[in-house]
């Protein structure tokens, strides 16, 4: 028997417990030593008998006095009675629809068995406990036991068997990991760690044993981003000279001073810009830290060395106020500005918007502008993605909210920016989240990536007041906003949901959940029927949308109940006040996205939350919520309770296919990154290493 040899050929496999195996991509011995349980039970003390107490989980010793089935009346189940004896006295045990028992306990027998105590009115009682006979080394009892996940079809005592039959083999597994790096980490070898994660001796075993593990992906997560990083190094970009003078100019003629980090980040960018190798950058900046005006500098410097960039949003209703943004910034500037989404496409600096055009005439100029040089900043949608757009030199791209586009869009965005160019070279490439990323994360997640972080809000902004308001003082709030809209401010009330029917999606969910429609209906018809109240969702035209927003803007309405359209990005300044309805339904990041939609002027503003949810849980984190204003200490929140995969998207983490290690896993993060910093420059040398991040890429495909 070898780490090769199938599964099926283990004792006590039978062909269908090696099918459900294989089906879980568990196929020879190797594998299943790779089959990690997800928790322990303690089961190390062993108690006596005349100790046992009401609702403990205990391990016996004893032997068996009689053991028999009989058939229960009632329920017509075999119930299985045991008297078990010690030296301090004797416990009833029973279990339930197992008969088969009898034919591994005998009277006589000495065992353990480890399980949860009742006391009756007879006395202490074991129900359904866990059995093993009498041995130096347990498996199933009298230690910390492996609680596996659950495989349908096999039982934990079946998977824990099979374990560790082949345990033995750990010792023949080659620790591909080099000396000097499992010495300088204070690692513990390969051989021990897969025996100690299986059968820990105690807690002490265990933590070395998972962190070794962990520190195994986390390891090869770094390897791989660096693997991806010289790939990316190889290419070639355009290299655009940083134009000072202008810049300086245009920075003057900011209505505002750029806050330090803004500075910082920008400075950062240009830097990278000119270079000959594409940048690949993250900029994380808290919600309404001023990252639109960064990526405004980026995008003129690159116009001033004469190539174009392009600057791509989640949204048609971000990407038309980026548009607008732009235009304003650079109204004394002569650089040409284009627009295009699915449904809209226009154009400043040449043909004013449409112009009375047909929109297929105008869609069809700006691409064949695009083409042909006369554009020089695209602002757009993944409509800007299609087969038909193609840049006459592209310098730069840029994705806002970079985390509301899926993994294959990410994909694509980056093939464009490589395609564009040609073999051998890329534009460059910046991307921009206000979902903040503690800075450990962000390395690990975007390992390849290089990072700039927003950490201040320009000055003068008012500190923006939450408050999860109690259901009884909804009127109160109400009133509240008539007052805030009597002094001349805009209301957002955000609903989890379009209509009510669409509730239909969601069978168990929670039936009170707030849709926009309805939301509307009273909000306009019987709470402030004197107040101008609007509506907004996805669902609506893209044309619709934008003249919706551009009116909101413009104070056309006091009110606008709108779904999570708005989470990211919208900037309306007049707005003071936030209110969300079924705040439970959101995470925390979005929560802070929505809040961070008012508060972006001098007004005092104020977020309001309500929530129908008597869930002790899902109140705390918004009472943690409505003390909490730092985006980066919510989205570690978030992290703690959520897990990386709601927060960042299941496809981020899943990417790195990590089982075992954590995002949360900082320091082992940081020894990994360490590490893997000692062996880049030489990665060719260490076979071993990249034999083994071949083998796990290739897993993780099949996966
Ligand atoms: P975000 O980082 O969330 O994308 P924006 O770029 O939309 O933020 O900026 C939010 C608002 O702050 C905008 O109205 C912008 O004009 C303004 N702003 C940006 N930088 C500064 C600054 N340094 N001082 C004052 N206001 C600023
Ligand atoms: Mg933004």
């Amino acid at each position: 028997m070898d780490l090769t040899t199938p599964v099926s050929e283990l004792t006590r496999v039978g062909k269908t417990a090696s099918k459900i195996l294989e089906s879980l991509g568990i196929k020879n011995i190797k594998d299943l030593l790779h089959y990690f349980p997800f928790r322990y039970e303690d089961y190390r003390a062993i108690v006596d008998i005349s100790q046992l107490r009401d609702g403990e989980l205990v391990t016996i010793c004893g032997q068996v006095e009689l053991i028999a089935n009989k058939r229960s009346f009632k329920t017509k189940r075999v119930i299985t009675e045991a008297l078990v004896s010690d030296k301090t006295g004797s416990v009833r045990v029973v279990w339930f629809n197992q008969p088969f028992i009898l034919k591994s306990i005998k009277s006589g027998d000495r065992v353990y068995l480890s399980g949860k105590v009742k006391v009756d009115m007879l006395g202490a009682q074991l129900v359904s406990p866990v059995y093993e006979k009498y041995k130096k080394d347990t498996t199933h009892t009298a230690r910390l036991v492996p609680i596996y996940p659950l495989i349908y079809g096999l039982t934990q005592k079946q998977i824990r068997f099979l374990i560790s039959q082949i345990i033995p083999l750990a010792d023949t597994i080659a620790d591909w990991l080099p000396k000097d790096i499992i010495e300088a980490m204070d690692l513990v070898p390969l051989a021990n760690a897969l025996r100690g994660i299986h059968f820990p001796v105690d807690e002490h075993d265990l933590q070395l044993s998972t962190d070794r593990l962990k520190f195994n992906e986390l390891f090869l997560v770094q390897i791989k981003s660096e693997l991806s990083r010289q790939e990316k190094a190889a290419l070639k970009a355009p290299v655009i000279m940083f134009q000072e003078e202008e810049i300086k100019k245009f920075v003057a003629s900011l209505p505002f001073i750029l806050t330090k980090t803004q500075k910082i980040s920008a400075w950062e960018i240009l830097q990278d810009i000119s270079k000959v190798s594409p940048m690949n950058r993250l900029i994380s900046g808290d919600v309404g830290s001023g990252k639109t005006v960064v990526a405004a500098m980026s995008m003129y410097n690159v116009f001033l060395n004469g190539y174009q960039s392009v600057m791509m949003a989640p949204t048609e209703i971000l990407a038309y106020q980026h548009y607008q943004s732009l235009i304003r910034l650079f109204s004394n500037i002569p650089i040409r500005i284009g627009l295009l989404t699915r449904s809209q496409s226009q154009k400043v600096h040449i043909t004013q918007s449409g112009n009375g055009e047909d929109a297929a005439a105008t869609k069809k100029k700006i691409i064949s502008d695009i083409k042909s040089g006369d554009v020089d900043i695209m602002v757009g949608t993944h409509a800007l993605l299609s087969e038909s757009v193609n840049f006459k030199n592209l310098g730069l791209v840029i994705v806002d909210e970079q985390h509301r586009f899926g993994v294959e869009q990410r994909k694509e965005i980056k093939n464009k920016a490589i395609r564009s160019k040609g073999k051998g070279k890329s534009a460059h490439f910046l991307s921009m989240t206000a979902t903040p990323i503690p800075r450990s994360l962000a390395l690990m997640v975007y390992g390849d990536l290089d990072v700039s972080i927003i950490s201040e809000l320009p000055p003068g902004r008012k500190k923006i007041i939450t408050k999860l308001v109690e259901p009884l003082s909804r009127d109160k709030a109400y009133g509240f906003i008539r007052d805030q809209v009597k002094q001349g401010r805009q209301v957002f009330v955000v609903c989890p949901l379009i209509e009510s029917d669409s509730m239909a999606q969601f069978p168990n969910n929670n039936l009170e959940k707030k849709s926009v429609l309805s939301e509307y209906e009273k909000l306009s018809k019987q709470v402030f029927p004197d107040l101008r109240v609007q509506y907004l969702h996805g669902k609506l035209k893209a044309k619709e949308k934008e003249e919706i927003m551009v009116r909101f803007k413009a104070g056309e309405f006091d009110i606008l109940a709108t779904t999570s359209v708005i989470e990211v990005g919208v900037d309306v300044p007049n707005a003071s006040v936030m209110m969300i309805e079924g705040a439970e339904s959101f995470g925390l990041a979005q929560l802070h996205q929505f809040r961070g939609r008012v508060g972006r002027s001098i007004y005092q503003s104020y977020c309001l939350l309500f929530t129908s949810s008597g869930s002790e849980k899902s109140l705390q984190r918004l009472k943690f919520f409505e003390g909490e204003n730092n985006g980066f200490k919510l989205a570690e929140k978030d992290l703690e309770i959520r897990g990386p995969g709601e927060v960042y998207g299941t496809e981020q983490s899943g990417e790195m296919n990590l089982r075992l290690a954590k995002l949360t896993d900082r320091e082992l993060i940081k020894k990994a990154r360490d590490a893997a910093k000692v062996i880049v420059s030489d990665l060719q040398k260490f076979s071993s290493v990249l034999q083994q991040v071949r083998d796990w890429e290739v897993k993780t495909h099949l996966e």
